[in-house]
């Protein structure tokens, strides 16, 4: 079984992927206008650059946000075995988002057999 890397849903590592994507773009940004007040007109291009690269990141991030909106539209809904609380999961096998608990939408992966009516499409 291939395995996520945060160890999360895959909607929520989307979410924390467009977090960490803002969070880059502003750090940068403030660092390249900081950058101004260190080195004068010689910070102003590095500045301008750290600016670019700040908007950029901050684009991406948008770009995941937009992607996982797009992603969890087609996403499964059904509640989970283990905790009997509803989430999301993204293609064949996903995490539970609230008890990491790991959920396949296939029979040959399957270690266990929940309700076939818990299971729904969106
Ligand atoms: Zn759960």
């Amino acid at each position: 079984m291939k395995n996520l890397f945060f160890k999360t849903a895959k909607i929520n590592e989307f979410r924390l992927w467009g977090m960490i994507f803002t969070l880059v773009g502003m750090g940068v940004m403030i660092l390249g206008t900081g950058g101004i007040l260190l080195f004068g007109d010689v910070g102003k291009i590095v500045a301008a650059i750290f600016l670019v690269l700040g908007m950029i990141a901050l684009f991406i991030s948008v770009a995941i946000y937009f992607w996982a909106g797009m992603m969890s539209t087609s996403a499964t809904m059904l509640q989970c075995p283990e905790c009997n609380r509803p989430t999301k999961m993204l293609g064949k096998t996903d995490r539970c988002m609230y008890c990491k608990t790991i959920l396949t939408l296939d029979p040959q992966q399957a270690t266990t057999m929940p309700e076939a009516q818990s299971v729904e499409k969106a």
